[in-house]
């Protein structure tokens, strides 16, 4: 609530609409209280009086009746009828909504051929022929109005509700045995209710509009009861002449329905959980930056990952997913990250080329500098210019990353020809060769497949295609192989290999995984809460590992064949990352650590490319 609040206030015009209209309401409620005259009391003799005049503040009208009371009262009127309305409609609707969409069949068929049926009138038109069978009146007005927006409701919330009924947590509900009635109320209801009160938000003024306008026809409230409808209609022959009888209830409907909408317009934004986290903004095309200290010195790597810095800043929390995290990586090199989830290796990988989402992501620190020239900070054009050209990334889940309503081999030459101006006819043969080139068997006829065609190894190889297809220099591979099973892994690691042996490109290889990085990475960098806690050559590592850390890791890997050994899980969990402990972050789990542990910066030490950030290290690193 308190979030919702805050997103609400950010948006200026709601917060704006969200004051006006509780003005308004203010003053209807105090309406009775306040000492005003009869609103109903005629006085012939002051007929059109104009504003300001001694004793009636706007005026009074062709009855000689005081305007502000009128309008007090008539806003007061219009407003809960109004308001009635939209929550009769709301509910009725909503509820023929949610059972059509959650019965689904005959019973949807039934309902929404009959709601169909009510959309296919004219909605006034409609609205006219019940008052007209009801008889005048407001109560009547307020019935019209309220039927003929159920079809609405009806409509938009069986909609939400189809897509939730079908889903997994709606199963699990039935089979936990839980009845239709129950269902409803503690599954969907909650999950439908943000969008009805959304649909009621924009549809209140809407309805305010047209109890008005049966009272102007002179078909809800009766004289000499004010509405602010009523009172339009009243003043309608005064037009020309005591323009003030028709501008003060007009201005009155202006405001509430224009108050109405901005804040409606304002809740349907902070009600929706996709904006809250982004505050309201599109992400920004490269990650923000707001550096505070020094930038690092140029090295001589071909990339080198220096100090990086990025953190989340959502509300007044600071998630510091990476913490002064430091890599490099040679022509032709294949250097393995790994760490437990939640270790910061993504963030690490996606800040190289500005790709972590701002807001909320911010690099606040360091550099990622490519054959020197720091990509932080660079200019946009400059950098779109090398991501996919100069550094190319390959993801986990290859179906969430190639656009399942294009074939694979147009998506390739799209990756191509996003960078150089080739024919299509010379990209679709450079497609075929990449698609030759990740060992895709029949690659002249599968260039035409769609995503959904392949199996998980076959699209991660067109993904890997796609990294290959500018001959990067680096690619970053973030968990390339965690989704598929381990055969087709094994092969994805040898392509991978070998590309990069032919090649001479040079890999990040991203996993969680021990086998896979002695199998494929030259060297390791083991990661922790956002920092490189130790490095060194693959062999060294995974056979004299020196963090504690480290060791754990490896000894919760099992061995085919090895007999039968304890597998060590770690105890405990890593850091929240918004909190992270003073000095080493893996001390609370770690059985060497001591008082001086936790306090204190614990510096990386040891001589290239063996390096160790640990007070009581496992081995001695020379
Ligand atoms: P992994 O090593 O599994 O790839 P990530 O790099 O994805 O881990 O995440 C590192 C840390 O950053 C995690 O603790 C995660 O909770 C945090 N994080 C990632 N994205 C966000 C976000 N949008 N807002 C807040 N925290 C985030
Ligand atoms: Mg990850």
């Amino acid at each position: 609530m308190r979030t919702f609040l805050a997103l609400l206030f950010r948006n200026r015009l709601a917060a704006l609409g969200a004051v006006v209209l509780c003005l308004v309401v203010v003053l209807t409620l105090i309406t009775p209280f306040l000492p005003l005259q009869d609103p109903d009391v005629t006085a012939t003799a002051d007929r059109f009086k104009r504003p300001f005049t001694p004793g009636h503040l706007l005026g009074t009208d062709h009855l000689g009746r005081d305007l502000l009371s009128r309008l007090l009262w008539g806003t007061r009127l219009s407003l809960a009828v109004g308001f009635t309305a939209a929550l009769l409609a709301a509910t009725i609707g909503s509820a023929i909504g949610i059972a059509a969409g959650y019965f689904g069949g005959r019973t949807d068929n039934i309902i929404m051929r009959l709601v169909d049926m009510l959309m296919a009138f004219p909605y006034i038109l409609l609205a006219l022929a019940i008052v007209a069978a009801l008889g005048p009146g407001l109560m009547n007005a307020l019935i019209a109005v309220a039927a003929v927006n159920i079809p609405f409701f009806a409509r938009n919330i069986r909609g939400v509700t189809v897509g939730l009924a079908g889903q997994e947590f709606v199963d699990a509900a039935r089979l936990c045995g839980m009845g239709h009635t129950r269902i409803i109320l503690t599954e969907l209801l909650p999950n439908v209710l943000p969008v009805i009160i959304i649909a009621m938000s924009t549809t209140v003024g809407w309805m305010i509009l047209e109890t008005a306008g049966l009272s102007f026809l002179g078909l809800g409230s009766q004289p000499p009861q004010a509405d602010l409808g009523s009172m339009l209609g009243e003043a309608r022959s005064a037009l020309i002449t005591s323009p003030h009888t028709s501008i003060v209830p007009g201005l009155m409907i202006f405001v509430i329905v224009m108050s109405i909408n901005l804040l409606g317009d304002g809740v349907r934004d902070a009600l929706d959980p996709r904006l809250r986290s982004g505050a309201l903004s599109r992400p920004l095309a490269a990650t923000r930056i707001d550096r505070k200290g020094a930038v690092p010195p140029a090295g001589d790597d071909l990339l080198a990952i220096q100090d990086l810095e990025t953190q989340f800043h959502v509300g007044r929390r600071v998630y510091r997913a990476v913490n002064r995290a430091n890599l490099t990586v040679a022509p032709g090199e294949c250097v393995g990250v790994i760490g437990e989830s939640g270790s910061g290796k993504s963030v690490t990988a996606l800040s190289v080329m500005g790709l972590v989402a701002s807001p909320p992501g911010v690099i606040t620190g360091g550099a990622v500098r490519f054959k020197g020239d720091d990509l932080i900070g660079m200019p946009y054009e400059k950098l779109r210019r090398k991501r996919g050209d100069r550094v190319a990334y390959i993801f986990q889940d290859p179906l969430s990353t190639l656009h399942p309503l294009y074939r694979a081999g147009d998506q390739l030459a799209e990756a191509i020809r996003s960078h150089h101006a080739i024919s299509r006819k010379e990209a679709r043969a450079r497609a075929i060769d990449l698609f030759r080139a990740v060992r895709i068997p029949n690659a002249q006829s599968r260039i035409d497949n769609y995503p959904h065609e392949m199996s998980g190894g076959m699209r991660q190889r067109v993904g890997i295609a796609m990294a290959l297809a500018n001959e990067p220099d680096v690619i970053i591979a973030d968990e390339p192989t965690t989704a598929l099973d381990v055969t087709v892994q094994a092969q994805i690691l040898s392509l991978l290999d070998d590309l990069r042996r032919e090649r001479g490109m040079a890999i990040i290889f991203i996993t969680h995984d021990f086998g896979v990085v002695g199998q494929l990475c030259d060297r390791i960098a083991v990661m922790y809460a956002g920092r490189i806690i130790e490095e060194g050559p693959t062999k060294d590592v995974l056979s004299a590992p020196a963090h504690p850390y480290t060791k754990r890791l490896i000894a919760c890997v099992p061995e085919l064949g090895q007999g039968r050994r304890e597998l060590a899980a770690i105890p405990g969990l890593p850091p929240a990352v918004d909190r992270l402990p003073e000095g080493c972050a893996f001390a609370e789990r770690c059985d060497r650590a001591r008082d001086v542990c936790r306090s204190g910066e614990v510096v990386l030490s040891g001589t290239a490319p063996r390096a160790v950030r640990c007070l009581f290290p496992e081995e001695v690193v020379a």
